[in-house]
């Protein structure tokens, strides 16, 4: 028999909106978080017990006092703000409810002196994919030259106390930051001066080092969301809560660090997490969260709680959560609910991810830390190219992970690769892979990861066309121009007209009229006296042929071919499949039409 939780009949009652952190590396993501948490971490104390947690709770108490000076103090309904800990989109990635993503709203950092880098333009496109609101921090304000320091207050207080100078400065930078955004097709304005709240994305000033436009941003999180999101931020019994990360802790085992985005969860309840070997259904033997009172490195000072109510980040002990997956859905088996039919709804987030795999069971291999990098990393690998992928994992890169990645080797060896993203390869893996050619991956980020497999296969193509480059044949009509007959033999140097096609260097010569002669290859092409690589249809130019080995008999101008022979590519059934695997783009229309005419010509099936 469960308790009612207190007050869940509210039909009115609000949860704490959840918010996150994203933009380009040293934006000043980290500083952000720890001023509005009032902690240390960047300065070293990273292992605080709040970032195990997952996210760090502040309570409407604690936002009303600090957003005082902005006179907005009597309208919040939510209980607080829950702020992810983690910045960046990684962690964004991972955090999915229910299909969609768990933040509510993003802030999305941009240094004011640097505006939109790379990594800020990913985080668009990550926020764009997952429908998620945001607000623009413009941070650094400070470093805007002559500021003046205006300690913890509201911008645009802060604004007014600095010189004509420094307004200026601030104005254009917003101006052109403001015009970046909408060359990625967004409408940005001051939120102060902000009329079309809606489809135009608010941006706050702020400093991480002064704290100037925090009460702003603080106050904007609450109110945006609980003005628009009302439906979403309605507290209901119906538990609705994402596992952020598995880890192993000693004397507890392997835990679950948790956001419990809606409903109740309490001590006891049987629960279902999605497992890497199907779904794992186990008891919660605690509820914990980092105790508020002491200091936050020290280790088991956790809380323990009969229930928690969301939103909320709690740890979560039970048995059998080895296999758990990070970033699905965690269920609870309620009393009238069907134990299969919540073990199947559990696996359903794996199933986006299953739908993935190539059925001709051609592609990469890809393997991620948490199923939402797993997904992103996928859909990356989607557009603009479709790189198949064969198989899956999460979780280390180990030998039997390599085994499947090894059967690609004999059928396209380019996809013997393990993409393997935020994990660890183990050594034998490594080993492994070395021995059979298979190849492993490993980046920081998903697009480090994309772009250097495409570099690989750009590379591995470039090396398959000179490879294939004597072997594959552009095809070329040419016309021996009278009179410019330079050298008959030892080498041939003529003078052409390209009547047809492309004439490259390489190119194998013959002379169809006297029974397809071949009199050797180009050595090299000259046009107006300069040496080219080729020559197109309608140029002429210059060109010596060599033997094509050295014990060919060396063919002679005027005794094997003469003056009135058309000369053209030697083509063969071998030289055309060359030509198509490696230089399908390169071939025009007109080439294709000429090489089917020679095709015929040379009486090739
Ligand atoms: P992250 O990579 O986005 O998490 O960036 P950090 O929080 O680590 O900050 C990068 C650097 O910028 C650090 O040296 C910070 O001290 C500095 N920084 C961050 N915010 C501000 C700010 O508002 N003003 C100034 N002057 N420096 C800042």
């Amino acid at each position: 028999p469960k308790e009612e939780s207190p007050n869940s009949d509210d039909k009115n009652e609000l949860r704490s909106p959840i918010c996150c952190i994203m933009g380009h590396v040293d934006t000043g993501k980290t500083k952000l978080l720890d001023y509005i948490r009032g902690t240390n971490v960047q300065e070293g104390e990273a292992c605080g017990i709040t970032q195990q947690i997952g996210v760090t709770y502040f309570p409407a108490e604690n936002i009303r006092e600090r957003t005082r000076e902005l006179k907005a103090d009597a309208k919040l309904n939510v209980p607080g703000l829950l702020v992810i800990d983690t910045p960046g989109h990684e962690s964004f990635t991972n955090l999915r409810s229910r299909g969609s993503g768990l933040c509510e709203i993003a802030i999305l950092v941009v240094d004011i002196m640097h505006g939109l880098e790379p990594q800020t333009i990913e985080s668009l496109n990550l926020l764009k994919m997952r429908n998620t609101d945001f607000i623009v921090a413009l941070n650094k304000v400070d470093r805007l030259y002559g500021w003046k320091t205006c300690r913890n207050a509201p911008i645009a207080k802060a604004m007014k106390q600095q010189s004509k100078q420094v307004q200026m400065l601030f104005n254009d930078r917003l101006i052109q930051i403001i015009t970046q955004f909408k060359e990625q097709g967004l409408n940005t304005e001051l939120y102060y001066k902000n009329k079309d709240r809606g489809d135009t994305f608010n941006i706050v000033p702020t400093s991480a080092i002064s704290g100037e436009g925090i009460p702003d941003i603080l106050l904007l999180l609450v109110q945006w969301t609980q003005k628009t999101m009302i439906e979403r931020l309605t507290f209901s019994k119906e538990v609705e809560c994402t596992v952020l990360e598995v880890k192993v802790i000693e004397g507890h085992g392997t835990t679950i660090d948790v956001v419990l985005v809606n409903g109740v969860l309490h001590e006891g309840d049987q629960i279902v997490v999605c497992g890497l070997q199907g779904p794992i259904v186990t008891t919660i033997r605690s509820l914990l969260t980092p105790h508020p009172m002491k200091e936050l490195r020290v280790k088991g000072t956790y809380l323990h709680h009969k229930e928690i109510k969301a939103a909320q980040g709690i740890k979560i002990i039970a048995q059998g959560l080895e296999h758990a997956i990070a970033g699905t859905s965690l269920y609870v088996v309620g009393p009238d609910d069907d134990l299969e039919d919540v073990k199947n709804k559990t696996m359903e987030d794996m199933k986006s991810v299953m739908s993935r795999i190539d059925k001709s069971g051609e592609g990469v291999y890809v393997q991620a830390s948490t199923l939402g990098s797993l997904e992103a990393l996928l859909e990356l690998l989607k557009t603009p190219v479709n790189i198949p992928v064969r198989g899956i994992s999460i979780g280390p890169v180990h030998k039997k992970d390599v085994m499947k990645a090894s059967v690609m080797l004999e059928k396209i060896n380019e996809y013997a690769t393990i993409l393997a993203f935020d994990v660890k390869v183990t050594q034998e893996a490594r080993e492994l892979a070395d021995e059979l050619g298979v190849r492993i991956f490993t980046a920081d980020s998903i697009y480090q990861l994309l772009e250097q497999f495409k570099a690989y296969i750009n590379n591995l193509k470039e090396e398959r066309k000179r490879e294939a480059a004597e072997e594959a044949v552009f095809p070329c009509v040419l016309k021996i121009v009278p009179n410019c007959v330079f050298n008959k033999k030892d080498p041939i140097v003529l003078g052409v007209d390209v009547v047809e096609g492309t004439l490259k260097i390489g190119t194998p010569i013959c002379v169809p009229q006297k029974e397809f002669i071949e009199i050797g290859r180009i050595a090299s092409i000259e046009n107006n006296h300069k040496p080219v690589d080729y020559a197109k249809k309608g140029q002429s130019v210059a060109i010596k042929i060599v033997g094509s080995n050295s014990e060919d008999q060396q063919k002679t101008f005027g005794r094997h071919f003469d003056i009135d022979d058309e000369l053209v590519s030697k083509i063969s059934r071998s030289s055309l499949d060359a030509l198509k695997q490696n230089y399908k783009d390169e071939v025009s229309q007109d080439e294709k039409n000429l090489l089917f005419k020679l095709k015929r010509l040379f009486k090739i099936p």
